[in-house]
């Protein structure tokens, strides 16, 4: 498989109104928009920047992937995403590879791409996650 781009960088986020003074207000990035993710327990803002994009992660529910990291960890980034054209091809070549795989399946995260993260006792730490979208 071969990566195609950094597709976003994820950051936990205490919350989302806030982080967009530092993001969108002082640093000046643009806020291409804000969701909702009941799955994920999240509310998301993107933030393109460079061919890339930030995503700030609110926390809806303490009992969310978000909310349990904040409470661990702090608020900070959370996990690194890279762009695949076959999400499902990436997985089983990285399964067979011996990397753990927290998402044996795809699921949908924002903007309906298709996502699915590793582990990070595989990945040295790093939570990564892989992304496929249409556009
Ligand atoms: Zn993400």
């Amino acid at each position: 498989m071969k990566a195609l781009k950094l597709d976003h960088v994820g950051i936990a986020v205490e919350n989302l109104e806030e982080s967009l003074k530092l993001y969108s207000g002082l640093l000046g990035l643009d806020l291409a928009g804000t969701e909702l993710v009941e799955e994920q327990k999240v509310r998301t803002a993107f933030l393109p920047i460079a061919g890339t994009e930030l995503e700030l992660l609110e926390s809806t529910d303490p009992e969310g992937p978000i909310g349990k990291f904040i409470a661990n960890r702090g608020p900070g980034v959370q996990h690194l995403a890279f762009r695949v054209d076959d999400i499902e091809a990436a997985l089983a070549e990285l399964k067979s590879s011996g990397i753990r795989l927290i998402d044996e399946k795809p699921r949908y995260g924002a903007g309906g791409a298709r996502i699915a993260f590793l582990h990070p006792k595989s990945t040295g730490g790093v939570l990564v996650e892989l992304c496929e979208r249409k556009a």
